[in-house]
């Protein structure tokens, strides 16, 4: 049985001339579409949804315009396809399912820009944060994009109910991410480190979580750790089965969120192995 890809073609509707730009979500959808995935129709995140980890002002100077920076622009009704792609992440946190939309997350920190960085890296809210506060339950994220998830550090730190785990190039934007602090597990790697030592960091760095404390695991799926992409660890398809089958062999029920990865042949090939590694193993 495939897992179920949370997906709107509503979030290809912006930002065209950008390197987040649709094409990379569209050219996914129809490589799994034709690989047989079975999709379904995400609502708006509700208001009262996006608090839980927002903060008020910040939310409402994005749906006003009034937040922009060079890598992530101020477009017409952004705060509604932002809205919208949280709840492709809530709705895959309900159905163990995958949710392919786009604007990415990870960035996105309580009040926009996060640990001190200007830009927000294509990310106006966290989808994965979100839909964990709601899901409320006691969560492992794997943050396998190739930049670190600084919006989802700042937010978790601290929070003894989470546990950030994340893999990322280095040095790259944004710049954090070099140690690991309290809740928060990282590895910094440097540029095309190669699939065979990634995938023994990933078994380190799944070692050092105590699984007793965890109840659903969030996979902030990145694909840019492709070989060639913006954040190249010189992963290719096949690495991305094996980290599926990681997320699999931990034994508690997983959703996985779309990040970067900017070419969309890539990324839709690259998240058929990774769901293929993921359902074989469980
Ligand atoms: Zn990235």
């Amino acid at each position: 049985m495939k897992t179920k890809v949370a997906f709107s073609e509503k979030c290809l509707g912006y930002g065209t001339w950008h390197i987040e730009g649709p094409q990379r979500v569209k050219v996914a959808y129809e490589i799994l579409k034709a690989k047989g995935y079975q999709f379904v129709e995400p609502t708006p995140a509700s208001e009262d949804d996006l608090l839980k980890v927002h903060d008020a002002e910040y939310l409402w100077n994005v749906k006003k315009g009034l937040v922009e920076d060079p890598d992530t622009p101020a477009y017409d009704n952004i705060y509604e396809f932002a809205r919208l792609s949280v709840g492709g992440a809530v709705l895959a946190s309900q159905i163990g399912g995958f949710s392919l939309m786009r604007p990415p997350g990870h960035h996105a920190g309580i009040r926009g820009a996060a640990l001190g960085n200007y830009t927000r890296g294509f990310c106006y809210m966290n989808n994965v944060a979100i839909a964990i506060r709601v899901l409320g339950k006691r969560a492992l994220i794997l943050d396998v994009d190739g930049h670190h998830g600084n919006g989802t550090q700042e937010i978790f730190q601290g929070d003894e109910s989470v546990i950030y785990v994340s893999l990322h190039q280095s040095p790259n934007y944004p710049g954090t991410g070099f140690r690991s602090e309290g809740n928060c597990i990282n590895f910094a790697l440097p540029r095309d480190f190669g699939g065979k030592r990634y995938l023994e960091t990933l078994d380190k760095a799944l070692g050092m979580v105590d699984l007793g404390k965890v109840e659903v695991v969030a996979v902030s799926a990145g694909f840019d750790t492709h070989l060639g992409d913006l954040a190249s660890l010189g992963l290719v398809e096949k690495d991305y089965f094996e980290i599926g089958k990681k997320v699999a062999l931990l034994g508690k029920p997983a959703f996985f969120v779309l990040e970067g990865g900017y070419a969309g042949e890539n990324v839709g090939l690259d998240v058929d192995s990774l769901l293929r590694g993921y359902e074989e193993n469980l």
